[in-house]
């Protein structure tokens, strides 16, 4: 009688199953879980930007651990070691870990059930008020518009989520935890907590949702966006503006172009806890949202951004596992009446 070699899968148990579709799930999805931001092609496109204003600044135009510009060598420069030695930069990498594999349940469901729901609602609504689809013709300048249109409509949904969680006391308890980084490298784009996920995945879907319905009805969906060797137009602009705002080197745009578009030194603003620099600079891309909310803020160069939440407040956000408890400590918090929804710009103003 021949030897049965493989186990009948029929006798695996519930947890195991569970755990071999996980298993699964990571190996095929393994590549798709490295951030745009931490692709090869970003990061080249970071590090030569990077030394070239090396070479035009001589060496100058990089911040240390505190926010403070210095000149270096050209490693140092690039790679400092008080920067990535920082028990931060330890946190980010565990935060995102942790939001890598929550995603799959908390964001996923969102983005799939309120991005389609969307698009429906505005097709609907467009039948409604102006009859069927026209049915136009695709082109590509109609793709290049809806792409536009779509990276439009997340740059203002971004803005809006972002605005709203520095300015609800309860959102910013989860926000923070991103602005506890006192230090800023590529990765600290993805220091969230996991509670912000579905917020964020929210957001997205509705802007893109609301813009596939807006060119759904126009083309009775015949329509995509316009890519650049197969990658979503403005996803490369996405990448590498994401990487670099969080990176320590100074990268600024001439004033002119500044008031349109957001340069990563701006996001530098963003994380400093200097009074001057609170609640400033919300934006992804463009800065036309901050202008018109009165929240832009285009630094000098060599402006002194100290990265964190205030030092007092830092205290108390520094580990991973007070990171992980700081939104439901602050909410509990709340609700008893001991936390001081101020408190963190009064610190501030005690600081200087
Ligand atoms: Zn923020
Ligand atoms: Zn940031």
């Amino acid at each position: 009688m021949p030897i049965e070699l493989t186990p009948k899968l029929e006798s695996i148990g519930p947890l195991s199953q569970l755990f071999q579709q996980f298993i699964v799930y990571v190996s095929e999805h393994g590549a798709e879980n490295i951030p745009r931001d931490l692709h090869v092609d970003v990061i080249f496109l970071t590090l030569l930007t990077a030394t070239l204003i090396w070479f035009k600044r001589k060496g100058s135009g990089s911040k240390d651990a505190s926010g403070n510009e210095r000149k270096t060598d050209l490693l140092q420069f690039l790679f400092p070691k008080d920067i990535y030695t920082h028990q931060s930069v330890r946190v980010d990498l565990w935060l995102w870990i942790t939001e890598r594999v929550l995603h799959p349940f908390l964001g996923i469901g969102v983005f799939i059930s309120i991005g389609p729901a969307t698009e429906q609602l505005v097709i609907g609504l467009l039948e409604y008020g102006f009859g069927a689809s026209p049915a136009l013709t695709s082109t590509i300048a109609w793709m290049l518009l809806y792409s536009l249109v779509t990276f439009l409509c997340y740059d203002f949904i971004f803005f809006i989520t972002h605005y709203t969680m520095h300015k609800v006391p309860a959102l910013w308890a989860i926000h923070k935890v991103h602005h506890s980084a006192e230090v800023l490298t590529p990765l600290t784009r993805y220091r969230e907590h996991f509670v912000a996920i579905p917020i964020w995945a929210a957001g997205g879907a509705f802007s893109y949702g609301f813009a596939a319905g807006i060119f759904g009805y126009l083309f009775a969906g015949d329509i995509v966006e316009a890519t650049l060797l197969n990658v979503s137009f403005f996803a490369i602009l996405f990448g590498f503006n994401g990487a670099f705002r969080h990176y320590h080197v100074q990268f600024h745009y001439p004033q002119w172009l500044a008031k349109w578009v957001h340069s990563p030194v701006m996001h530098h603003v963003h994380h400093s806890y200097l009074k001057q620099h609170w609640d400033k600079n919300f934006a992804a891309v463009t800065s036309i949202w901050d202008r018109i909310f009165g929240c832009l803020y285009i630094p000098e160069k060599d402006e002194y951004t100290p990265w964190g939440i205030p030092p007092k407040k830092q205290l108390e956000n520094k580990t991973y596992w007070q990171n992980m408890i700081g939104p439901f400590r602050d909410w509990y918090r709340m609700l008893n009446g001991s936390y001081g929804v101020s408190l963190d710009k009064v610190e501030i103003d005690e600081k200087l």
